[in-house]
């Protein structure tokens, strides 16, 4: 799974498609992104100590990463992501469109 947190996504599938936005939680086991101002839910909540008045509280919830293609910070199209080899097998994540690296994965070995 080639989605970081941070990364700006496209969503391309459900009432959200075509919304660019940013991931803020990976779940990497279940195969999961939660991106912001995407699939929102209301939870109606009682009164409670913690909560007085009650009320709606809107969060986000998880969608899969297969809904989400990764915008490329340079060329800023959505794009697939592959992985390139650099020196000291330093790993970089790449944008199969433009090639540019958009962000480094695991740092050079000795
Ligand atoms: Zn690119």
């Amino acid at each position: 799974m080639r989605v970081n947190k941070d990364d700006q996504v496209l969503v391309i599938s459900g009432s959200s498609r075509g919304k660019r936005s940013r991931v803020v939680k990976v779940d990497r086991a279940g195969g999961l992104v939660t991106v912001e101002g995407v699939n929102v839910v209301h939870k109606h909540v009682r009164r409670s100590r913690r909560n007085p008045q009650g009320g709606r509280l809107t969060m986000e919830m998880p969608i899969a990463v297969s809904n989400v293609q990764v915008i490329c910070p340079l060329c800023t199209q959505p794009t697939r992501v592959g992985v390139r080899y650099g020196e000291d097998s330093a790993k970089f994540r790449v944008c199969k469109k433009c090639g540019a690296d958009i962000a480094q994965i695991s740092p050079a070995k000795k």
